[in-house]
């Protein structure tokens, strides 16, 4: 059993309610079964012979978005969020799979994308951008499938940004599944062949760097796809807010200063808790903006928006989404600033619910001002 790697995140979180109060999904589904101190109890009685690997399990371990705020939270570190996750592989190898996720991992296998999109089936505008790219490209822009399939603009203001700074970057066409979702999933193997390709894809152009939209992706390049046992070939992963920053640091972009509208910012729980890109994403944002409002909780304590249950657990996620945007407009924010296409996909969501903010993406915030 993977969660036997685990016995002491079980022993030491059965009994304990010491994050059981910031649980983001514990917070939103008021239920008990959906709090780390479930998690841990429940994965222990299963050595103890008390608890099956049931379905009924199956759907308590996807409720959780994986945003590490109980590990954050926790004195000790226990890791919740890489408990859950080898429960998850657990449940695969016994067969226990529910019907959506199934339905989710199909989708990444055959189509690159979660969304049950068909491969390549992306914005026009995007698309004019992108190349079958067959020779070298020194620095590749990675867009994520929730760039390419839910926020193109996202992508189009981060390729026209690289553009004014004359940075030459290659959008592919083509572009594969990282493998973040599946591995998140609990598929370890299918993570681990996406995740392969894709770099035997970027080493086949000679890529050196490769620019990442997705806070997702850039925490599953760097942290996880060592994990996975794969040779990254020396390519250089960078956020596009970290290279943004560097843009701006070094004078090559030189916006102005909007100054009518309240900002806000949500850090994101993989860019800042798991990523620590905290700093540069504030760089970018206070070169282009005023006023500024700050979240009750920020940078790596923020809450997260519900980014990851967008596709598998889309109620939830919208419920989350709805508190964070309740949450700006107390803080009297205009616009919610995210660095993700995920995280602008959840809060988008949420804008039918929350009237009078907006959400925009820090690429499409600085090309506005440039
Ligand atoms: S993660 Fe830490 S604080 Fe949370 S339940 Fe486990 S031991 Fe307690
Ligand atoms: S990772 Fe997030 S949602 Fe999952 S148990 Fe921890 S705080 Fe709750």
């Amino acid at each position: 059993m993977h969660i036997d790697r685990f016995k002491d995140v079980q022993h030491a979180c059965r009994f304990c309610l010491m994050c059981r109060h910031i649980c983001t999904v514990g917070n939103h589904t008021f239920q008990e079964v959906d709090t780390p101190r479930a998690k841990g109890l429940l994965l222990q009685n299963i050595e103890r012979g008390l608890q099956e690997i049931d379905p009924e399990l199956g759907e308590v371990l996807y409720r959780c978005c994986l945003c590490g705020y109980c590990k954050q939270w926790c004195v000790s570190g226990f890791d919740v969020p890489e408990l859950v996750k080898a429960a998850r592989r657990d449940l695969i190898e016994n067969g226990i799979v529910p019907k959506n996720i199934a339905e989710i991992k199909e989708s990444l296998i055959k189509n690159d994308n979660p969304y049950g999109k068909k491969p390549g089936e992306i914005d026009p505008e995007l698309r004019e951008y992108a190349q079958c790219a067959q020779a070298k490209a020194g620095t590749v822009l990675f867009q994520g499938a929730a760039a390419r399939y839910m926020q193109p603009d996202t992508a189009i203001a981060a390729i026209k940004v690289l553009q004014k700074a004359n940075a030459d970057v290659t959008v592919l066409e083509d572009e594969q599944d990282s493998g973040f979702l599946l591995n998140a999933l609990g598929f370890y193997d299918e993570a681990q062949q996406k995740a392969r390709a894709l770099l035997e894809r970027l080493a086949g152009l000679d890529a050196k760097q490769v620019v990442v939209l997705s806070s997702q992706d850039y925490y599953f390049f760097t942290n996880i796809v060592p994990t996975l046992e794969l040779d990254t070939g020396g390519i250089e992963f960078i956020h596009i807010s970290q290279k943004l920053a560097g843009l701006i640091r070094s004078g090559v972009l030189r916006p102005s200063k909007e100054s009518e509208k309240t900002y806000t910012y949500h850090d994101g729980a993989y860019m800042a808790r798991f990523a620590s890109v905290m700093d540069e994403p504030r760089v970018v944002l206070e070169s282009v903006v005023d006023k500024m409002a700050v979240m009750n909780w920020s940078r790596e304590l923020a809450h997260s928006a519900g980014e990851g249950l967008t596709v598998t657990q889309p109620e939830i996620s919208l419920g989350i989404a709805v508190t964070r945007l309740e949450e700006a407009k107390e803080k009297g924010a205009d616009v919610i600033v995210v660095s993700c296409p995920e995280c602008k996909e959840s809060l988008k969501r949420a804008t039918s619910v929350v009237k009078g903010v907006e959400v925009s993406d820090l690429s499409e915030l600085l090309l506005a001002n440039l």
